[in-house]
């Protein structure tokens, strides 16, 4: 932890943010707000401030440091936090699928399951269902300290009222809406007497869609203070063509936001891109001059040393979701390695648990003890797992300019941890204590683009109660609806009479 001798550093470090290099002017106006506590910055230097506190000025943060200093000049100032709590960045999540929240039981044990429930499962729901899901993971995610969260949408109807919720419930999103141009079919292996892989581009479609996109990235880019970013969700190669690849970079570099696609997820994935294209997916897209520093890789759990490099020499980041690895059985994403190479990675929720935090935790565990053969305690660290769930996403996100840290002028997205307690506390690297022992449930007040939306364990933006009534009525639908495509059915040692 940082002692008093940085507190000249700091003063620097500040004067740079309102005067210096950075674009973006600081907010004026005077500081409304102290949060206080131990402040785990993520900044350049990874500094630690014991009683430490973060101003808070509008939008913005302000200032970084020493709470009785920041006390001092801004007396007028409330305060919130203080002693026995951890004051970070706000956690972001890089991948989810919102209208996903309440099907999640209905894949338990399951296997696979992304084609036979949960993409009928989004299909079934209305836009009145798809604001009750979105309410119900924004919720999950801001009571978890997550301020910033990726969505990316298979069902165009979605995406307004997804959209408008984020702007009522407070959070800040990257809104990725979905698209796709192309039919194919893999030939499976006892079909290849009589049949051969093939695919199918539809060139209207695309021109339709890519003016649909135009015109959400108009209608959203910037609302809510700059809340929402629009970006664009590719499924995959198998669903979207080289040429929409092409078009969809090329918007979004126009908007300075970027694309998601899943790749390298599967084995059929794979065959259907070696079969038809003589290449993997990444490497097919690296070949038609799609693989760039704007594309999100999602999961590309089955990687080569190869498209690794492909990828670090690109720029194109990875949204890991460590507990979908072994959801879909598919094979551990090479994070360490990647890492290694150069590339960013961002941890991702992706609907089945909500709560980076314990992400981290798992990522460490899954990561970490790939290493233990070599006898490499350094091999993936909890300071690694916890850049992936700040810092690093923001990257991912290409949003590092206003969030992943706590420094002075950029936005003020604010996770107070509640640290009151004998799990958390004693603790001499926040960080290691985070990671190893940490859950949502233990964040206590969050702050987005310097608005309070949950104080002391209340959600302010969200009416919990009404949305619980709303939740289990959808919810029991949807596990109702998705139960005849089990093939092993939920529930059955659960005796409600
Ligand atoms: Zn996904």
């Amino acid at each position: 932890m940082d002692g008093d001798s940085n507190a000249g550093r700091l003063t620097e470090r500040e004067a740079s943010a309102m005067t210096g290099p950075r674009a973006e002017p600081v907010a004026a106006g005077p500081v409304s707000l102290l949060v206080e506590g131990t402040v785990v910055t993520m900044d350049p230097d990874r500094r630690v401030i014991a009683d430490g506190a973060v101003a808070v000025a509008g939008d913005r943060i302000a200032a970084v440091g020493k709470a009785a200093d920041l006390c001092r000049r801004h007396p007028e100032a409330r305060r919130i936090g203080g002693a026995r709590r951890y004051v970070v960045p706000g956690l972001i999540d890089c991948h989810n699928h919102i209208a996903q929240a309440l099907c999640r039981e209905s894949t338990v044990e399951d296997f696979p399951n992304i084609y036979r429930i949960y993409i009928p499962a989004e299909a079934v729901q209305s836009t009145d269902d798809v604001r009750v899901s979105a309410q119900v993971a924004f919720a999950q995610l801001l009571r978890a300290g997550v301020t910033t969260m990726a969505e990316t949408t298979c069902t165009e109807a979605h995406e307004e009222p997804i959209a408008e919720t984020v702007m009522e419930t407070g959070i800040r999103c990257a809104l990725a809406r979905g698209g796709w141009d192309r039919e194919s079919r893999l030939a499976g292996n006892y079909e290849q007497i009589t049949e051969k892989s093939w695919y199918r581009d539809d060139p209207a479609a695309l021109a339709e869609d890519l003016a649909r996109t135009e015109e959400f990235f108009a209608r959203w880019f910037d609302r809510g203070g700059g809340r929402l970013r629009p970006w664009v969700h590719n499924l995959g190669v198998p669903s979207c063509s080289d040429q929409r690849f092409l078009a969809t970079d090329e918007l979004a570099r126009k908007w300075g936001t970027g694309v998601m696609t899943h790749i390298n997820r599967d084995r059929e994935e794979i065959e259907l891109a070696v079969s038809l294209f003589g290449r993997r997916p990444l490497e097919h897209l690296a070949a038609v001059g799609a693989l760039t520093e704007r594309l999100v890789a999602i999961h590309a759990m089955l990687t080569t040393d190869r498209e690794i490099d492909l990828m670090a020499s690109a720029g194109a980041k990875l949204a890991h979701a460590p507990v979908v690895c072994t959801d879909i059985m598919s094979a551990v994403t090479r994070v360490p390695l990647m890492r290694a190479r150069g590339v960013t990675v961002g941890l991702g929720c992706d609907t089945v648990i909500n709560d980076v935090l314990k992400l981290m935790r798992i990522a460490f565990i899954m990561h970490n003890q790939a290493a233990m053969p070599l006898f490499d305690p350094y091999g993936f660290s909890t300071a690694d797992a916890f850049e992936m769930g700040t810092i690093d996403a923001a990257r991912l996100l290409l949003w590092d300019d206003e969030i992943g840290s706590l420094e002075a002028g950029k936005a003020a997205d604010i996770t107070v941890i509640d640290a009151n307690n004998v799990r958390l506390t004693p603790s001499t690297d926040p960080v290691a204590t985070l990671v190893r022992y940490g859950t949502g449930t233990d964040a206590e007040s969050v702050l987005v683009a310097g608005e309070l939306v949950m104080h002391e364990g209340r959600l302010l933006t969200i009416d919990e109660e009404a949305l619980l009534d709303e939740a289990e009525r959808l919810g029991a639908r949807m596990i109702a609806e998705m139960a005849p495509r089990r093939y092993v059915q939920l529930g059955t040692n659960v005796n409600y009479l």
